[in-house]
């Protein structure tokens, strides 16, 4: 899942995707207004965190541009002001939901997990495919009953696959929502990773849950059609 921070304070944008990093996720940091919709217009974010005083546009300027292009990203308010005017303001805007600053991490984290798992037309929050189990919360990813060990970007790599489970995606779709923009561009970074998955989720199990769809790119399925 792909996140971008909205804030112009550089030490809590920092800390901000510091922490999230840690849970895992993919995160973009935006210092301004215009930097933020240039971002949310290139890439395909799971969620912007956007703070509402910022310069060159304000969050709710943000907001509203964002909803008028038709980009429907849950957005997640942070606003230093806690006038309740405010806050409806932003909620009628469009934004999702809002947190008042200073903000608890472990509020964050947890509003986080609440739009993404709404956004994902509530998809149980154990994501599963045959006997693998992915826990979005703890990060525990288990096949057959047996804890399976995978580094970062193998876990966001999964847990894409997961919640797309039996769609087919293509490399770039991939790309977009499980690398930041800081990522090295290699032109089969997608195949290294997923190489890396198939050797721990897959490779020595008769059924194979990764499968190679021919000139287009991966998908995760549970039925083997042949
Ligand atoms: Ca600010």
């Amino acid at each position: 899942m792909r996140i971008l921070v909205v804030e112009d304070e550089k030490k809590l944008a920092n800390l901000i995707k510091k922490v999230l990093k840690r849970e895992k996720y993919a995160v973009d940091i935006a210092y301004n207004g215009q930097e933020a919709l240039d971002f949310a217009e290139t890439y395909p974010y799971d969620l912007i965190i956007l703070d509402i005083l910022l310069p060159q546009k304000n969050g709710y300027e943000v907001i509203q541009q964002l909803r008028e292009k038709k980009i429907l990203t849950p957005v997640l308010m942070l606003t230093a002001k806690d006038a309740i005017e405010d806050k409806i303001l932003g909620l009628d805007m469009g934004a999702d939901d809002y947190l008042t600053k200073p903000f608890d991490f472990g509020e964050l984290l947890a509003r986080i997990r609440a739009l993404l798992r709404r956004e994902t037309q509530n998809k149980p929050v154990i994501l599963k495919a045959a006997d693998l189990t992915l826990n979005p919360k703890t990060h525990i990813v288990k096949r057959a009953g047996k804890v399976i060990h995978l580094t970062s970007r193998e876990y966001r790599l999964l847990e894409f696959l997961l919640r797309r489970k039996n769609q087919i995606l293509t490399r770039d779709e991939i790309i977009d929502h499980v690398w930041d923009s800081s990522f090295e561009s290699m032109t089969n970074i997608v195949d290294v990773y997923i190489r890396y998955l198939r050797q721990k989720i897959d490779t020595g199990f008769s059924k194979k849950l990764i499968h190679t769809v021919r000139g287009i790119g991966y998908c995760l399925k549970e039925e083997v059609e042949d």
